[in-house]
């Protein structure tokens, strides 16, 4: 099964698939942790992506589709995936439907986290990671238990650097401008679920479990 989470920038993708992948034991595949684990290790790909995403920018299309491409055959038949943060732009959504197809598999389930711009700036704002072991925190509605330090490793929580002001805004750009269409691609195909994310993690989780369980076809799940 291969699910897709789309949603702007502090929808609460990454949060929602994490909860996903400990409550089915799909693996949760996170492009933006990837791009970060392969520019901290210096590889080829993180060379090419470090200056995207520095900017708050999209990282191409090509590397984006390559990147998938290796991760889909690696992944072991059967297992079910998330993708969160992937695909963020219409050439990516026709890749990776024309990569399944190649492959005999297909989008199980596109679920839209929807968030309105005002709300998810406020949560991007106060959110703080670990950039050992990639837990989350935020510093409004999720205080870590030591102050700047991570519950899990106990390691110093740091604000992206896309986080800053301007890049938050930068990015909101990028997704109107990229993800949106590629929203409506699959909406006009019938193939979207849309789930209200400006409630609280518990709620949202409860309307994803809900489209997860359901046995096929789109429907309201607000
Ligand atoms: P995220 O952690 O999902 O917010 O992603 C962090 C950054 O990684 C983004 O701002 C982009 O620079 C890059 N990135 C992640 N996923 C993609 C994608 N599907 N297409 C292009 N760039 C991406």
């Amino acid at each position: 099964m291969i699910v897709v989470l789309l949603g702007p920038p502090g929808a609460g993708k990454g949060t929602q698939a994490k909860r996903m992948g400990s409550a089915t034991g799909f693996k949760h595949v996170s492009t933006g942790d990837l791009l970060r684990e392969a520019v901290e290790d210096g590889t080829e790909l993180g060379i090419r992506a470090v200056e995207y995403m520095d900017a708050g920018s999209l990282v191409p299309d090509d590397v984006m589709l390559g990147l998938i491409s290796e991760l889909l055959d690696r992944k072991r038949q059967g297992t079910g995936v998330i993708l969160d943060g992937f695909p963020r732009t219409v050439p990516q959504a026709e890749g990776l439907d024309q990569l399944l197809e190649d492959r005999g598999e297909i989008i199980d389930r596109v679920i839209f986290l929807d968030i309105g711009e005002e709300d998810a700036v406020e949560r991007l704002s106060s959110r703080v990671s670990c950039p050992n072991c990639g837990s989350v925190h935020n510093l409004t509605t999720d205080l870590p238990k030591v102050d700047g330090l991570c519950d899990t490793c106990g390691g110093p929580l740091v604000r992206r650097p896309d986080d800053e002001p301007e890049k938050i805004e930068h990015r909101f750009e990028q997704f109107q401008r990229e993800t949106r269409p590629t929203i409506e691609y699959y909406r006009s195909e019938g193939r979207l679920e849309t789930v209200d994310a400006g409630r609280p993690i518990e709620e949202v989780q409860k309307a994803i479990e809900m489209v997860f369980n359901r046995n096929s076809g789109p429907q309201a799940a607000r």
